[in-house]
């Protein structure tokens, strides 16, 4: 499939990784839109949020644990933003689910 996240995942695209376990796999944002910008990403491949089915439910709750523990990580003790773009209009770029962590400042209050 060519999918620039399943690249990245299987190592054939350069990343700088962050976490890595059986199901998920994270590494820092190419072009930061903060401090700290890491995208988590599962190793199946999913399109979006918005093509995850029920048989996903254990996964997308172990994405929003894993989350929380890569901020713990990166120090994010002051807080964090978790962001999913999906489809068309939520500008999402690359069609493989992928959460944003965002920290390390203050952000803006605006959600995009
Ligand atoms: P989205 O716009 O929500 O689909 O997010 C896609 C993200 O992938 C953007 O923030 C890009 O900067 C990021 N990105 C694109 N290519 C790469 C890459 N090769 N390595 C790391 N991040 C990337």
């Amino acid at each position: 499939m060519d999918c620039l996240f399943c690249k990245i995942i299987a190592g054939e695209i350069p990343s700088k990784k962050v976490y890595e376990d059986e199901t998920c796999f994270a590494f820092c944002d190419i072009a930061p839109q903060a401090k700290t910008h890491i995208l988590l990403v599962p190793k199946k491949h999913i399109a979006s949020l918005a093509q995850a089915q029920q048989e996903d439910a254990a996964l997308l709750g172990h994405l929003m644990l894993v989350c929380a523990q890569i901020a713990a990580e990166q120090g994010l003790d002051e807080g964090f933003r978790v962001v999913t773009n999906v489809g068309e209009n939520g500008c999402q770029s690359v069609r493989h689910l992928h959460l944003h962590i965002l920290g390390g400042e203050k952000l803006s209050e605006k959600m995009s």
